[in-house]
């Protein structure tokens, strides 16, 4: 009898989720030596470098892109990685590539003009010089009032955005009253757009492609544009028209130069700007591709199960995409490398992805993880192997924890795995969702996607999307602790006795 109970105890004991924390014990050897060869041996300037200033913008389909899935498969090969792939996902469509860029106000006096094509938009065709027309449109019965009178014009949209000084620091990190805040946080709701908003968006885009016909029927010769944000030089780029053929050559400039043509023109002052774009759509390959490798597992009876880490390579092209993507992949192949270097035992293969199609609809990663872990829309065996997937995309800040996307069953596993960066700042656990980026392609299908929590710096400010997104925003020393701890935390989930605890249900509609 006594017997018979300590057996079933011990199989109560064996079948309670209490078992699975019992592996989240920290291996401190081996976090030992994670981080001996990451703080020690770094390369990751190395690798942002590369991305960055020698590779530069990094737009899917484009040129620069093709160069990035080159570089950071042959590094990845000469790492000693295996199985490394630049591996289509899918049609991407068309790519697009500048070739040259300049515009100049000529009227009332010269002087040079910060801008640059808005993506997927024509060129000039050659150098123009037109009088500026300010448009004055509210609605759609406004348009008429300029018919026949913009055949050759440079037009600007009735838009100018506030670029006053601003007297808070562009860059801050977390406080720790903030970092408390996400602690207590314990509703799950992933927020959105009110429908009033969204009324509100789709009108203005009823608008301005009602307006964009009327330029072009017209004989518009050039479309004049600035983006939220931004000014003091800074300027961010929109998401532009690529799967529109009939799109006009577009500029988009820097707010005060911007409103400053705005100002003028509505003075009545002559206004006449010069400029000459030249952009190149591809067309020869229309696939995307995410770059994989792996290294694989040692434990034979889990070798056939996977932990991926990742991060979008794809950028914006304003800037060389330092801190979106350069920071993260950067990270995660650091990451990696020290896995490979350091020799710490990795019981399941770990395999790393670097993503395109981000940018303009997360599409690398969800369409991987479509063909990948489903099958006709259900998980198919991949999917029961896959333990969890890390990503990085907040930037270039400092990581000070983890967002469980409401995977409460995760937390006591974060809890220890933590606790040898306390010291580096990083211990914020928060059941929050965080959104934008490719963890939601493995979150929305039922697979444990984690995002960190990281110091925003002055992503918001300066680097997301803009011009000034450039090898100087990056912080050295937050980029080397980032990759020391996505390798401890890849390593350690890669050697659980258990994969990684899942949330009983898909909260699909709260991530996308
Ligand atoms: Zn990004």
């Amino acid at each position: 009898m006594k017997r018979t109970l300590s057996t079933a105890l011990l199989l109560a004991l064996f079948l309670s989720p209490a078992y699975a924390f019992q592996n989240a014990n920290v291996d401190y050897d081996a976090v030992y030596k994670i981080k001996d060869e990451g703080f020690n041996n770094s390369e990751v300037m190395d690798i942002a470098w590369n991305l960055t200033d020698r590779i530069g913008p990094r737009l899917t389909g484009s040129t620069g892109l093709k160069n990035a899935y080159d570089w950071t498969s042959s590094q990845m090969k000469e790492w000693g990685l295996s199985n490394v792939k630049v591996d289509p996902w899918g049609e991407f469509g068309k790519g697009w590539d500048v070739e040259k860029s300049y515009v100049a106000m000529t009227k009332p006096y010269y002087q040079s003009m910060i801008g640059i094509p808005k993506a997927w938009t024509p060129g000039t065709n050659g150098l123009i010089k037109a009088e500026v027309v300010y448009l004055d449109i509210q609605d759609e019965s406004d348009l008429s009032k300029y018919a026949g009178k913009l055949k050759g014009k440079v037009v600007m949209m009735p838009t100018t955005i506030e670029a006053t000084t601003t007297f808070e620091a562009d860059a801050r990190r977390f406080t720790d009253e903030q970092l408390e805040g996400m602690k207590n946080f314990n509703v799950r709701s992933g927020g959105g757009f009110s429908a009033a908003r969204i009324a509100e968006f789709r009108k203005r885009a009823n608008m301005r492609r009602k307006a964009y016909s009327f330029f072009k029927q017209e004989g518009v010769a050039l479309v004049l544009n600035t983006n939220r944000g931004g000014g003091q030089g800074t300027f961010f780029t929109s998401n532009g028209s690529r799967n529109d053929d009939s799109a006009l050559p577009e500029i988009e400039m820097a707010p005060e130069h911007y409103n400053r043509l705005v100002r003028l023109a509505k003075k009545g002052e002559p206004v006449e700007i010069e400029a000459d774009t030249r952009t190149k759509f591809l067309t020869s390959d229309l696939k995307g591709y995410n770059v994989i490798a792996e290294i694989p597992g040692s434990d034979p009876n889990l070798k056939d199960e996977v932990v991926m880490l990742g991060a979008h390579l794809d950028s914006w092209f304003a800037g060389t995409g330092a801190t979106d993507n350069a920071a993260g992949s950067a990270a995660m192949m650091e990451a990696i490398r020290i896995l490979k270097e350091s020799g710490v035992e990795l019981k399941r293969t770990v395999r790393i992805a670097l993503w395109s199609g981000e940018e303009q609809g997360i599409f690398g990663s969800r369409n991987y993880v479509d063909k990948t872990f489903m099958k006709n829309g259900q998980p198919n065996t991949a999917h029961g192997k896959i333990s969890a997937y890390y990503n990085m995309d907040n930037g270039t800040g400092a990581i000070r924890g983890i967002y469980l996307q409401g995977n409460e069953a995760a937390k006591p596993l974060f809890q220890e795995w933590f606790k040898p960066f306390h010291e580096l700042g990083a211990q914020t656990i928060t059941i929050r969702n965080t959104g934008g980026t490719d963890h939601l392609a493995f979150d929305g299908k039922g697979i444990p996607g984690f995002q960190f929590i990281q110091d925003p710096i002055d992503y918001g400010t300066r680097t997301h999307h803009t011009n000034m997104d450039l090898f100087e925003r990056l912080q050295e020393a937050d980029l080397k602790k980032n990759a020391v701890i996505i390798a401890s935390m890849v390593m350690q989930t890669a050697n659980m006795d258990k994969k990684m605890a899942r949330k009983p249900k898909v909260f699909d509609n709260l991530n996308r």
